[in-house]
């Protein structure tokens, strides 16, 4: 396909542009089939050069082709272009825009997530008319990222590198948290409710939370019945509800069909269990919860309930959640076995402060 011939020469201005030490785009503006203009990324930080490839092609063709020719024509990128770009390119007049590297493939080599925006919509409501086609030869273009500054390095290190300070930003964002204000978002309305403003005002209760990214269950041997297994429910719903009503009747409501259960069976017979449940996002960080978490008496002081927790810990982390939740509980010591922190204390009248 043609495209693919021109990504590849703006691959090839990428490459050439990296080698310079420069970051790795290039640019063409294309017509009939032919090649009008090429352009690398000259940025230059210290002296605050913007220098991106579209923005420099862009600067090449001012006034140099007529409206109706840039209207006929088509700009290629090595990668999705910035809204800076975005904005040049609107202003020359060019309606088709082909990329390489999509803005989302593109965020894993910096320490953000691509907001995901319908440019073209955008575009469309300021009466600019623009067409963005890609990604093409999408894992090519990122290995074009390996010359990146000058310095070839392999594509998986420069991720890794940025996935830990993702992981560091997080881990910041987590540290900055204002939990009683993260719990008035996760749990809307909560003190409003009738079931919370009946209890009795001497009862106090935990929030805890445990941050996931440093979370490794085999730091904490729990020494439990052998023959006990762990793992997400996938039986018999009613099997599941008969454990849970052994635990508290008022708690079968919770459990439906469809939600996510993890459990400690022994044989096929649930022993233990707790729902997975997701509390959302606070300023970016997901949220996970094991809740109503229970063990049927004759299971109970063997370690049981605390191995199954520890699991379902380690689930939330899996699926990518970056803070465990444990909500509403009277046994935060129980927890704080597995490195849960009380965050907040509260009552039927609200957070109770220290
Ligand atoms: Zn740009």
């Amino acid at each position: 396909m043609h495209h693919e011939n021109y990504i590849r020469q703006c691959y090839d201005l990428a490459i050439s542009a990296g080698r310079k030490g420069f970051d790795t785009f290039g640019a063409l503006l294309v017509r009939n089939g032919q090649v009008l203009e090429s352009a690398e990324n000259t940025a230059d930080y210290e002296r605050g050069f913007f220098g991106h490839a579209e923005f420099n092609l862009v600067h090449l063709c001012a006034n140099r082709y007529s409206d109706d020719v840039l209207r006929e024509s088509t700009l290629y990128t090595s990668c999705a272009p910035c809204e800076r770009c975005l904005c040049a390119i609107a202003s020359l007049g060019v309606r088709q825009v082909v990329y390489g590297v999509s803005w989302e493939k593109f965020s894993r080599l910096t320490p953000f997530d691509a907001p995901s925006i319908d440019r073209e919509a955008l575009l469309r409501q300021l009466g600019i008319e623009m067409h963005l086609t890609g990604p093409v030869l999408e894992d090519e273009g990122m290995r074009v990222f390996e010359w990146w500054g000058g310095e070839h390095r392999p594509l998986a290190e420069l991720i890794a590198e940025m996935d830990a300070i993702r992981a560091q930003n997080r881990a910041d964002a987590i540290a900055r948290l204002d939990y009683a204000d993260v719990f008035s978002h996760i749990q809307p309305g909560f003190f409003e409710k009738d079931y919370i403003r009946a209890l009795p005002p001497e009862h106090i209760f935990d929030e805890q939370v445990l941050p996931l990214s440093d979370y490794d269950p085999a730091a904490l041997p729990i020494p439990v019945p052998a023959h006990i297994t762990y793992g997400r429910y996938t039986g018999d719903h009613a099997a599941l509800l008969e454990a849970v009503r052994a635990v508290d009747e008022d708690w079968a409501q919770w459990f439906r069909p469809d939600s996510r259960t993890f459990v400690a069976l022994d044989g096929d017979k649930v022993v233990s269990f707790c729902l997975l449940d997701d509390f959302g996002e606070y300023e970016g960080l997901r949220i996970g919860a094991p809740g109503c978490v229970g063990t049927v008496p004759a299971y109970r002081k063997q370690g049981i309930g605390l191995r199954m927790i520890q699991l379902a810990t380690q689930v939330l982390k899996a699926d990518g959640y970056d803070l465990s939740w444990i909500h509403y509980t009277h046994v935060g010591h129980w927890y704080a076995r597995l490195g849960y922190r009380t965050v907040v204390r509260w009552n039927c009248r609200g957070v109770v402060s220290e």
